[in-house]
């Protein structure tokens, strides 16, 4: 159980989402449903805050039964990184645990990916993803010695979604798709 809170931000955003708005929109309305679910962390089953020895989890919460959102506990082991990686679709980052370090990557003439602003995420703040606009991040536990967990939202199931890799220095692309380190969803 959730305590009904992951549950009202499902009914608030399924509201939202069902107004068609636009990314501009979801960035400040439904940032603020984020923000309001992170604001007290003490909500999130155990079952989906636990980090595995030699990479970072991805636990699916919910995902619309329309595939036009997803719900995503991420937990960072200390020290864990991801790729340089894009998502294809709006994304809200939220941090509820710890604090993470997210690179944004800009393409280069010669093909390489140079990183660009860095922003440190504390508990309560929501960072933003768009292929509009920024879309290629690196996220990176910023505790070399603690669990950092961050609940994600993307205008996708994600988890379903083929995205790709980028190796900075040569640009070299890699087609991925994430799935979920879970088979069932938290209670609501
Ligand atoms: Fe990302």
């Amino acid at each position: 159980m959730t305590d009904g809170k992951l549950l009202s931000f499902v009914q608030k955003l399924t509201h939202l989402i069902e107004q068609n708005p636009s990314e501009e929109i979801i960035f400040v309305e439904g940032k603020a449903l984020l923000e309001n679910l992170i604001s007290v962390d003490d909500w999130l089953p155990e079952e989906f805050t636990k980090p595995h020895p030699q990479h970072y989890q991805q636990y699916l919460l919910y995902a619309d039964p329309l595939d036009r959102f997803s719900v995503v506990s991420f937990v960072w082991g200390p020290g864990q990184t991801t790729p340089v990686h894009n998502h294809t679709v709006w994304g809200m980052v939220g941090q509820l645990r710890g604090e993470e370090k997210g690179t944004h990557y800009h393409q280069q003439p010669d093909g390489s990916y140079q990183a660009g602003t860095i922003v440190i995420s504390s508990p309560g703040h929501v960072d933003t993803v768009s292929p509009s606009s920024h879309d290629i991040h690196e996220v990176a536990n910023n505790h070399n010695d603690q669990t950092s967990i961050s609940i994600h939202v993307y205008g996708a199931n994600i988890g379903k979604v083929e995205r790709t890799t980028y190796d900075p220095d040569t640009g070299l692309e890699k087609k991925f798709t994430s799935g979920y380190a879970n088979t069932v969803a938290p209670k609501l």
